[in-house]
């Protein structure tokens, strides 16, 4: 997999694959990224990449050219623009795009990017949720760190993925380590005694009330899909 990022400011997203599973992960070539600056291929004298609004309005919109230029040279690729108002991005999309062979990350700044861009090399437009960054680069982190984690042999133990959150829609249970009692609040007993299938039952009772809790829709989609699986 190779992941390219179109953006203004690399420095704000290189320094993420610097430690742990990401560092380890391109260290044994299970992925590589790179860079395309916009700037490097403005045809202006002052490698201007921003423009006043048509029509008006505050804030200034990434031109079409540099853009245009930049995503041409591209081909078998999957183009990606970060955006708030694309379609929300899930875990879903994370493992399908993980079987992809190289993914172009297209990081908007300003009031956004010109819409005949989006328009001309868009493959998918995804939203990391309802508010507004000052930038697309944290939106192709997160959706890479995301896309990434489900490559083969990225995580050290497979086994993680199968029992995250949102595999089934469900939350995962709640996590506990040694001691066994801390500040006085203990581990669910059932944790400490060894038997598989009592704590697998917890776990899933567990998982079930926090996804009731935190996101009930997730747990209406669940039923949906046990009952259908039936
Ligand atoms: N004027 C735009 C609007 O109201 O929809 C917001 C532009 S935002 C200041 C600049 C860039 O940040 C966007 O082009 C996009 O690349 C990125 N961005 C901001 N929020 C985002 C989000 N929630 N999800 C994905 N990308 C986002």
């Amino acid at each position: 997999m190779r992941f390219t990022y179109v953006t203004l400011f690399p420095q704000l997203i290189e320094g993420y694959f610097q430690d742990s599973i990401m560092k380890r992960a391109l260290q044994a070539g299970l992925f590589s990224f790179d860079f395309c600056d916009p700037r490097d291929y403005a045809a202006n004298k002052h490698a201007k990449v921003d423009d006043t609004a048509a029509g008006g309005g505050a804030g200034m919109v990434m031109m079409s050219q540099p853009l245009f230029d930049v995503l041409a040279q591209f081909e078998d690729t999957t183009v990606i623009f970060p955006t708030p108002v694309g379609k929300p991005f899930t875990q879903n999309d994370a493992k399908r795009l993980a079987r992809k062979k190289h993914i172009v990350f297209v990081s908007g700044r300003y009031e956004g990017i010109d819409e005949r861009v989006i328009e001309h090399f868009a493959d998918e437009l995804f939203s990391i949720g309802d508010y507004v960054l000052t930038g697309g680069e944290l939106p192709s982190l997160v959706m890479s760190d995301a896309i990434a984690r489900n490559i083969d042999g990225v995580l050290g133990n497979r086994e993680s993925l199968v029992t995250e959150s949102f595999e089934t829609y469900l939350l995962e249970a709640p996590s506990f380590t040694k001691p066994a009692v801390y500040e006085g609040m203990g581990t669910p007993s059932e944790f400490l005694k060894g038997n598989h299938s009592k704590i697998t039952a917890l776990k899933f009772a567990l998982s079930t009330a926090k996804t009731q809790y935190f996101r009930p829709g997730q747990l209406i989609q669940h039923n949906k899909r046990t009952t259908y699986e039936k």
